[in-house]
């Protein structure tokens, strides 16, 4: 049984996670982004863990890879009709889980606990792991000032150039013991192909993390979230090139330095190779497009084969 701990953010991210679901000699372990959590309505909404909850518990709407399917917005209707503001597109069943947390977090239960029992009640087999149980929220500064997360990503649909970033409450928050017990046991580490910017770095700068990641033994391989220079979703891409990092595979080399030992890249991009390997990252190439079940198995295959590659190098 491999212990594998999977870094991870939201549809990038769960597309990862379930792949190694999918293999039965894997222990898989998820440490999901909060970052992106947001107060709407009176409710606490948590997008990045909430998009691997519905995946891995096979409720996830496939078409648009987030979300609940078979859905309507009746609730969302009410509040529209009342003059609510309702561009985050909330549905009924989702806000059933928004309530189910809000009313718990209200009542000072922990919010690791809390992901532990939804994803345990949604039988799901995989450890959620949050990665602190303080409140971090990445905010956008564009032209229009600062925004929170959300608004930038859903309200603004990502259109505005990205100035800057600020991941407030980061600084006061702390590591959960949950996160970093997995970190620490864990035989290989995985940076999914998520954003980097606003994914796995509230994950990663949450004091006492890289602690972890350096204590621990694992492998740490990130895949890259970008293909031949573009993103497959979202705006990863455009952020790196707006805060000056360079929007490709050796860019993602270059913003992890010092974070991971290994880096899957695209076979589109084995020309970085050579000046990933000369960073002391160790490359690998493979077809890193994951469009369906099949190919999300493979690619979560081949990162175990590289882990067995290495031990028994060893
Ligand atoms: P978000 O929080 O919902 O935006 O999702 P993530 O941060 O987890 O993932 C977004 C990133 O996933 C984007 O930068 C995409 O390029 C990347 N991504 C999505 N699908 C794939 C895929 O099939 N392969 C790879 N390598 N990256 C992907």
């Amino acid at each position: 049984m491999t212990r594998l701990t999977l870094l991870a953010g939201g549809v990038g991210g769960a597309k990862m996670a379930e792949g190694f679901n999918m293999l039965k000699d894997v222990e898989l372990t998820i440490i999901g982004n909060v970052a992106d959590d947001e107060e709407f309505h009176g409710l606490w909404v948590s997008p990045d863990i909430d998009t691997i909850i519905y995946t891995l518990s096979g409720k996830v709407n496939r078409t648009q890879g987030w979300g609940v399917t078979d859905e309507c917005h009746r609730a969302l209707d009410v509040l529209r009709e009342l003059g609510k503001e309702t561009w985050m597109f909330l549905g009924d069943r989702d806000f059933g889980l928004h309530i189910y947390r809000t009313e718990r977090l209200r009542n000072g239960d922990r919010p690791t606990s809390i992901t532990d029992d939804i994803s345990k009640q949604f039988g799901i087999s995989a450890k959620i792991n949050l990665p602190t149980d303080d409140k971090v929220q990445t905010k956008v500064r564009t032209i229009d000032g600062w925004q929170t997360f959300q608004e930038y990503f859903v309200r603004d649909k990502c259109i505005p150039e990205v100035l800057e970033l600020y991941y407030d409450g980061l600084s006061s928050s702390s590591i959960t013991p949950e996160a970093e017990t997995s970190i620490i046991n864990a035989d290989l580490i995985v940076l999914a192909p998520s954003n980097p910017l606003v994914s796995i770095t509230p994950i990663i700068e949450i004091p006492g993390f890289k602690k972890a990641l350096r204590k621990t033994r694992a492998p740490i391989i990130a895949v890259s979230p970008l293909i031949a220079g573009k993103v497959v979703k979202g705006p990863a891409d455009k952020m790196l090139s707006s805060l000056g990092y360079r929007p490709d595979a050796l860019g993602i080399a270059e913003y992890y330095d010092g974070v991971i030992s290994h880096l899957l890249i695209d076979e589109k991009d084995y020309r970085f190779s050579e000046s990933i390997s000369s960073m002391g990252i160790t490359p690998h190439c493979q077809n890193i497009l994951m469009r369906d079940k099949n190919e999300k198995e493979r690619l979560a295959r081949e990162i175990i084969e590289i882990l067995r590659s290495l031990e028994t190098k060893i």
